[in-house]
């Protein structure tokens, strides 16, 4: 079946986890990778396609092209914010 995906969130999650790999120090607890998520997707335009085997695996490549700054950007950013200020203890 198809469906409505928006995939920046594909990138958003990819580069969130490469970037909290490389930094010490901050919580990756689920609530605030959740936190982080929607805070860089906040900031980055929605990217909507239809997924379809095939089709979407070159869609993917020709955004992290043409997004990778934009991304890198928004997740930099939402992880400061987000581990500044931690909706937990
Ligand atoms: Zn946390």
């Amino acid at each position: 079946m198809e469906k409505l995906k928006n995939h920046m969130e594909y990138l958003v999650n990819e580069e969130l986890e490469r970037y909290l790999g490389t930094q010490e120090g901050i919580c990756k607890c689920e609530k605030c990778k959740l936190d982080m998520k929607a805070y860089a997707l906040n900031l980055l335009p929605a990217y909507y396609i239809v997924s379809e085997k095939g089709y979407v695996y070159s869609k993917i490549s020709e955004m992290r092209q043409q997004f990778k700054v934009d991304v890198i950007k928004a997740v930099v950013e939402a992880v400061e914010k987000i581990s500044e200020n931690p909706r937990h203890k």
